[in-house]
């Protein structure tokens, strides 16, 4: 599988490493995400079996899978990982022109890699999603971004809207 990297490629500095548990905390979002966006059972057996664990990878790589195993660079290519504590809104986070989610340099999350992010592009490729342009399924992630899955097909505009919710910094998953 296609690896993804940082898109400015290695930090110049060097973050400190997370830990399993900092992952731990993270994949439960994740899991609840893709959960959100509509999956059959066995698409949801599938993801909560998948391994994930930490470990150096080379370059400017952030996470790599197979269909059973993910892993996630230790310390984000340098640039440390941005653990969220409060995965379900994006306060860190403000949108821009774009209509992306960036965090300003009073944020806790500037210059860092969403962890959250990345685990839920992992989990897209153990769904059988490939890399598109841009967007969660991108190849690569700009640091300071927080990127949520959008689901094109059929279904789209109830998942649009579930997640522009979650923009909006409403949390309908603990309703
Ligand atoms: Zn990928």
């Amino acid at each position: 599988m296609f690896p993804l990297v940082a898109a400015e490629g290695v930090s110049s500095t060097v973050a400190p490493s997370i830990t399993q548990a900092d992952l731990d905390s993270v994949l439960d979002a994740a899991l609840s995400y893709w959960a959100a966006s509509g999956l059959t059972e066995d698409q949801l057996s599938l993801i909560e079996s998948v391994n994930f664990a930490l470990t150096d990878l080379p370059d400017a790589t952030l996470g790599a899978a197979t269909s059973t195993r993910v892993l996630i660079d230790i310390n984000a290519a340098g640039y440390g990982w941005f653990v969220d504590d409060t995965p379900f809104d994006s306060s860190e986070y403000s949108l821009d022109a774009n209509g992306n989610l960036v965090a300003d340099e009073s944020s806790t999350a500037f210059g860092r890699m969403n962890l959250l992010s990345v685990v839920m592009h992992e989990l897209g490729h153990t769904l059988g999603y490939d890399h598109d342009e841009d967007g969660l399924m991108g190849d690569s992630l700009n640091d300071s971004q927080r990127l949520l899955p959008v689901i094109d097909d059929a279904e789209a505009s109830s998942i649009d809207d579930f997640f522009s919710s979650l923009v909006d910094g409403e949390n309908p998953l603990l309703d």
